[in-house]
């Protein structure tokens, strides 16, 4: 069976598999790890084995290359990648400097690495409003390059906000309507959302969460049912890890195109090293954007 032999593989060559919960159940399985993009990046630092398996998009491999140089990091698939990431170029980050010269910058995860290296401080959706909050008052910031998240943000805190027009094509095309039917099919579920959705569905959610914070809120709730508004991966996890509780994707399923195509067969490719990308940020890039990382991992705490 593939799973042995990826098994057998991953002590051979001495790795590890990182994994995003928007990841196909079976990839999921075969991970020894599995989280939203902070816990991949916290994972990312401590990882003590010699190659990293890294299950998700080309961003979060980057990340993880970025935050443990001493590791090899293969990303399977090298088309996987993050259609918003793309949205915003260094030269549109320089522009949006020179205009807003006393502002801060503050730039999502889901960002190449030349777009942390020209900012200030990265955040993921778990903490985004948390970092937001500690940065210094009085300055505005810039926020790239998801114009959701950055209103999210901006909602919660009150700051000065300069907003980037990126966005998710899985989350924007979330649509009112799927919130209003869920409600009237899941009377008793408690609505989760990302807030990579829209505001106008953001506000007939019960609560906006990244992936990590909905699988803490699942597990502590007194709730039985829930539906999920973000990519469906993460109905897998949920359901795994609570068995006694229902989890309702919207009604149009939310799939991530990019997440779905690592596949069990490029993963042992990978950790053969007869596929995949062994991903590699130039160094001076690297250098600048591990700044932002980890001074969003010291303002996370
Ligand atoms: P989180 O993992 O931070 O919830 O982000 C979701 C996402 O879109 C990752 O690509
Ligand atoms: Fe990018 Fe959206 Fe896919 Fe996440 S779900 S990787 S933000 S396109």
């Amino acid at each position: 069976m593939i799973q042995d032999e990826i098994e057998r593989l991953k002590r051979e060559r001495n790795a590890v598999i990182l994994a995003h919960t928007y990841q196909p159940a079976q990839i999921q399985e075969c991970a020894d790890y599995v989280g939203d993009s902070y816990g991949l990046s916290v994972e990312a630092v401590k990882v003590e084995a010699s190659l990293i398996i890294f299950c998700g998009v080309r961003f979060m491999a980057e990340t993880a290359a970025i935050l443990n140089p001493s590791r090899k990091v293969i990303l399977p698939e090298p088309d996987a990648g993050c259609p918003m990431a793309d949205m915003i170029s260094a030269d549109d980050l320089v522009k949006l400097k020179n205009r807003y010269p006393d502002h801060l910058v503050m730039c999502y995860v889901n960002s190449t690495a030349q777009i942390k290296a020209l900012s200030d401080v990265c955040c993921t959706s778990s903490n985004a409003e948390r970092i937001a909050r500690k940065l210094s008052q009085g300055r505005g910031i810039i926020f790239v390059p998801d114009r959701h998240l950055g209103s999210w943000v901006a909602e919660r805190t009150a700051r000065d906000m300069v907003l980037w027009e990126g966005y998710c094509p899985v989350h924007n095309t979330i649509i009112p309507s799927m919130l209003h039917e869920a409600r009237r099919e899941h009377p008793d579920a408690v609505i989760l959302i990302h807030p990579e959705a829209p505001h106008e569905c953001r506000i007939l959610a019960d609560e906006v969460l990244s992936t990590g914070g909905m699988c803490d809120f699942a597990a502590k709730s007194d709730a039985l049912e829930f539906v999920i508004a973000t990519e469906r991966g993460i109905i897998y996890t949920l359901k795994k890890k609570n068995p006694d509780k229902k989890f309702f994707p919207l009604g149009v399923p939310l799939v991530c195109p990019d997440m779905k195509r690592i596949t069990l067969e490029a993963v042992r490719d990978a950790l053969e090293g007869s596929g995949g990308e062994h991903v590699v940020v130039e160094p001076a890039v690297a250098a600048a954007a591990r700044h932002s990382l980890e001074k969003m991992l010291e303002l996370s705490r």
